[in-house]
């Protein structure tokens, strides 16, 4: 059998001060036909749909491979282009069997608010009515209804922090192949939870949902039940989270399972407050809390789309004159840069941070050691590595401060360690991230702690202005159906 594959994709907050171009994608992840050679996390779906391809013997068309750092609305004209090439790609490959896409399902351009539901449309109008396509998309997508009509197979990613992407993909090929080789119809429901949110897997509540779904996977019916949380970040018609549950052939089933996948959804917003700590709050209890916290600086988190380089949390560290702490990666390429023409060792005022935007509070003027730079450092993500650029170990007063100059958020201990650090030696490890960290940092640390900082992707969900929302969400209304309509 002929097999399509590709993969495109950021995450779009529309809110971000940040336009996504193309540099963003060439810089972040880009390959035209070999992507799956890529160690990029992003890749990994392609590279391992191209083995099992090859291990059945299967032909395999490989396209596009891309990513973008999130950020803000992708320039139309970028979209468009990675798009056609895309489609020429599938439109030259001839008669495909089946096309199995690695999209993240949260991209908006200037002027398409999901461009996902674009693109599956587009393929399928060239593939034709037979062919099964399968998508996998990240859990902090939109899904439209019209892509999930168009697609025939749609398997979300199940944890936050992302630790499933490989898996997803193995599922997407098995149950696909499956299909295209007529062993049954893929059949897929979906429902409408209109709520706005943050749930991380690793909370008991959370665990617990996604645990249930695995044990409802076991029936040999189903192939696949998905929790989207959605991406509140977007002013987008499909922002929210949603059910979506596929099975083998029946509709009715189908129906029933999302529906009370549904209602385990929605029960998460009487039985889940994730706890978050003002800066004050946190500051506070530093000094009282023995062995080393992790403290996660979620609204500045470069995964959503944010800056990296917001002073609010570092300014209220230094006012509190907070001891033991390693801050970091605070994304500003001039003041690297002025580290680097300055020289390991040297001592300088350096005003660093709070360059992009408002939402990035006031730049800070420190007085500075240079302790160490790495040049083209990289931090661990998954399976493979990050681009941090050249970054930069500050000392500022008995505080250390990492510096780098692509931005990315402080996915793993080794955005520090390659510093020759150890965070034992720390009270409290700064990083700015929502979620991703927890699966590398939380082994090492003796407590996480989230603060909740003002920022791009702050977690107040109840102000967001959501004009293309359509529908009531929660916690912007107590009960989104309140006023009519169904999951
Ligand atoms: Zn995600």
């Amino acid at each position: 059998m002929n097999l399509f594959i590709a993969a495109l994709g950021t995450e779009t907050n529309t809110f971000s001060p940040l336009p996504t171009g193309r540099q963003n994608f060439d810089e972040t992840l880009f390959s035209r036909h070999n992507g799956s050679q890529s160690d990029h996390y992003f890749a990994q779906p392609v590279r391992i749909w191209r083995e099992m391809a090859t291990q059945q013997g299967d032909e395999v068309v490989e396209s596009l491979t891309t990513f973008a750092q999130p950020g803000g609305l992708t320039r139309q004209d970028v979209w468009e282009t990675l798009r056609d090439d895309l489609l020429a790609d599938l439109q030259s490959a001839g008669q495909v069997d089946w096309v199995l896409l690695n999209l993240h399902g949260a991209m908006a351009s200037d002027d398409c608010d999901d461009c996902e539901k674009e693109l599956v449309l587009a393929v399928r109008q060239i593939v034709g009515p037979e062919v099964i396509i399968g998508v996998e998309l990240d859990l902090h997508c939109h899904l439209d209804p019209e892509l999930i009509a168009a697609a025939s197979l749609v398997i979300l990613y199940k944890e936050y922090p992302h630790t499933d992407v490989n898996d997803r993909a193995v599922e997407l090929f098995t149950h696909c192949r499956a299909a295209a080789l007529g062993e049954f119809t893929p059949v897929m429901a979906l429902r409408d939870c209109r709520m706005l949110g943050v749930w991380r897997t690793s909370d008991s509540e959370i665990r617990q949902l996604v645990d249930e779904m695995f044990t409802s996977e076991q029936q040999e019916a189903v192939l696949s039940l998905s929790f989207c949380h959605g991406f509140p970040w977007a002013d987008v018609p499909n922002v929210g989270a949603k059910a979506l549950v596929a099975v083998k052939d029946n509709p009715q089933l189908a129906g029933r399972l999302a529906d009370e996948l549904a209602e385990k959804i929605l029960g998460l917003r009487y039985r889940y407050q994730p706890t978050l700590l003002t800066i004050d709050q946190l500051t506070a209890s530093l000094p009282d809390l023995p062995g080393v916290t992790v403290v996660a600086d979620i609204a500045d988190n470069a995964g959503g789309g944010a800056a990296s380089d917001a002073t609010w949390l570092l300014q209220g560290m230094i006012q509190a004159k907070s001891s033991g702490v390693l801050f970091g990666n605070l994304w500003d390429p001039l003041a690297v840069r002025i580290c680097q023409e300055a020289g390991e060792g040297s001592q300088l005022p350096l005003r660093i941070g709070g360059k992009v935007g408002p939402q990035s509070g006031d730049p800070l003027d420190l007085r500075v050691r240079v302790l160490k730079i790495v040049e083209q450092a990289t931090v661990t993500f998954g399976a493979g590595k990050q681009a941090m650029g050249d970054a930069v170990l500050l000392d500022a007063d008995g505080l250390h401060i990492v510096i780098n100059s692509v931005r990315t958020q402080t996915f793993h201990p080794d955005a520090y360690t390659q510093f020759g650090l150890d965070l034992n030696d720390y009270r409290a490890v700064v990083v700015k991230s929502a979620q991703h960290f927890y699966a590398g940092f939380a082994p090492v640390a003796d407590r996480v702690i989230y603060v909740s900082a003002p920022g791009t992707v702050s977690p107040d969900f109840t102000t967001l202005p959501l004009a293309k929302a359509g529908r009531p969400l929660w916690p912007q209304v107590e009960d989104p159906f309140a006023a009519g309509g169904q999951l």
